[in-house]
């Protein structure tokens, strides 16, 4: 079958810069690759910081432009939801694009992605119109009015992963527009396609050219010319935690806002007492989908030893029902992992599990003989110390980890015996031990009895998953300065006087 790539128009290896399509400056291009195939389907624009110097001056521009001519809130909510709306009339053009790109399946990028992405921007449109400033009545002599202002931060520079191509792009694109700020995007090298389209379709829809300008490329390169060129106020990232800590420390030298999403190792604890058929769906949906390529994945599963060998053998179950194959046939339900070194990663966790004793349910399913496949894998007689335990893996593998105790405090000590505090899940039909899980885990997101996220709460991470929040009212404010603004009754009065 010859398939027809929806390519954005006229990419052609190209950067979106100030509404236009622009050839990289040095003209070099990097191969774009199908992971179910390996095989080049296309090329992106492989960039410089010259090309980062253009996005730049073309996103202050339009920031100076659209205050000139007062690009309101209601015309940037407007914007925001012609764009989800047209994500929707490309539905299927951008699920092709991500599936290509990513080897996700088809089926998850039409039920997951692009409608996630609509309903991203639609979700920030809403903030537009909704950002305030508050006023306050100051105990210093003399009448005052005082209150503060939210403004726009200023330039933003995004750099995102390849996981969710798309909704990363619309993570950050919604609330960097509905707070009136212009965008630098640097996708992932890997997965470039998709964020070029939406920046075509976005001048379309009302974003004035230069507010969503993407510069494609190498992240040492252009993601990390973004990060140190002075016009941009704030870096928003989402990735590892090797390189947002670089990010972070970069942006601290030159006192530049910055939020970094970072990696998990998310724990997940199943209590006796919990619905265990509905927590064996979960736990191999959060793992498995988009084959474990999820920085909330939870990974590490603490189960209470009574029912450990019933739960793990329905999540393997599951796993190994799992339809495996070409990501563009609909019944598909797990694809390749993004890249070869990827796969070659993943492997390498398990095998050294398994050296050092680690026993596997699940993870021997005959994969395609092409593309970068891994089975679900479920591995038992793990424990913390191994790299399988302690690391991210970023594919589709959970380790299983049996407690005996019923003390919260030693059952959260395990959850939170890690470097990261991504998320949590719990599971449990005891609303006390819910509640006393809750405040015990150390993390960002603690969700009970369900793995499902919601747009309108705050996402992020503490200690090395990173700081700052995105989505919800704080991922919008976190575009924003606040200005005091104090003015004196007494001396307008005199001036008139
Ligand atoms: P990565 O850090 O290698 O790359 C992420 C992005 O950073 C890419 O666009 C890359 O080109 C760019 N980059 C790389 N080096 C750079 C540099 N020196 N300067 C500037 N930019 C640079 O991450 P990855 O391996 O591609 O992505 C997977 C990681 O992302 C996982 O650790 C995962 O947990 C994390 N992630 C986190 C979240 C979250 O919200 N916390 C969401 C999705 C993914």
């Amino acid at each position: 079958m010859t398939l027809k790539v929806p390519l954005p128009l006229a990419a052609e290896a190209r950067h979106f810069i100030g509404g236009a399509w622009t050839p990289p400056a040095a003209g070099d291009r990097l191969p774009v690759e199908n992971p179910a195939t390996g095989a080049v389907f296309t090329e992106v624009g492989a960039g410089t910081a010259a090309d980062i110097d253009q996005a730049v001056q073309a996103a202050e521009s339009a920031m100076v432009a659209a205050r000139r001519t007062r690009w309101t809130p209601a015309q940037r909510q407007d914007a925001l939801l012609a764009l989800a709306q047209a994500v929707e009339r490309h539905a299927e053009d951008f699920a092709l694009l991500e599936t290509l790109d990513t080897g996700k399946p088809i089926s998850n990028s039409r039920r997951v992605d692009v409608p996630g992405t609509a309903a991203t921007l639609r979700y920030f449109a809403g903030w537009a119109t909704k950002l305030t400033g508050e006023s306050m009545e100051l105990s210093q002599p003399g009448e005052t009015t005082a209150y503060t202002l939210r403004e726009p931060v200023g330039v933003v520079g995004h750099i995102i992963p390849w996981n969710y191509p798309l909704m990363g792009a619309a993570f950050k694109l919604g609330p960097a527009i509905a707070a009136g700020c212009a965008v630098v995007l640097k996708p992932a090298e890997q997965s470039s396609l998709s964020a070029l389209k939406l920046a075509e379709l976005a001048v379309a829809c009302g974003v004035p050219p230069g507010f969503f300008n993407v510069v494609t490329g190498l992240g040492p390169v252009v993601g990390a010319a973004l990060v140190d060129h002075p016009g941009v106020a704030k870096i928003s990232f989402t990735g590892s935690t090797a390189t947002g800590t670089q990010i972070a420390a970069d942006c601290a030298r030159q006192m530049k806002r910055v939020t970094v999403e970072l990696g998990g190792k998310s724990p997940v604890i199943v209590f006796a007492d919990a619905d265990l058929d509905a927590a064996a769906r979960a736990i191999a949906m959060n793992i498995f989908f988009n084959s474990g390529q999820t920085c909330s994945a939870g990974s590490r599963l603490f189960v209470h030893r009574s029912v450990a060998d019933a739960l793990v053998e329905k999540i393997a179950r599951i796993g190994a029902a799992m339809t495996i194959g070409d990501p563009l046939d609909p019944a598909t339900q797990l694809g390749p992992v993004i890249t070869q070194a990827q796969r070659a990663r993943i492997m390498g966790f398990v095998e050294g599990a398994l050296t050092q004793g680690a026993s596997r349910a699940g993870g021997d399913i005959a994969l395609p003989a092409q593309g970068y496949y891994v089975a679900p894998t479920v591995l038992g007689s793990v424990q913390a110390g191994m790299a399988a335990v302690d690391e991210e893996i970023f594919g589709p593998v959970l380790c299983a980890i049996p407690f005996e105790t019923d003390d919260l405090d030693e059952i959260a000590a395990l959850a939170n015996a890690s470097r990261y505090g991504l998320s949590a899940y719990v599971w449990t039909g005891s609303l006390s031990r819910a509640h006393g899980m809750v405040s015990r885990l150390r993390a960002g997101t603690v969700r009970v009895n369900s793995s499902a996220g919601d747009i309108a709460m705050p996402a992020g991470g503490v200690r090395q998953s990173g700081f700052g929040r995105e989505n919800g009212r704080a991922g919008v404010e976190a575009y924003t300065e606040l200005k005091s603004v104090t003015i004196a009754h007494d001396h307008q009065a005199r001036d008139h006087g």
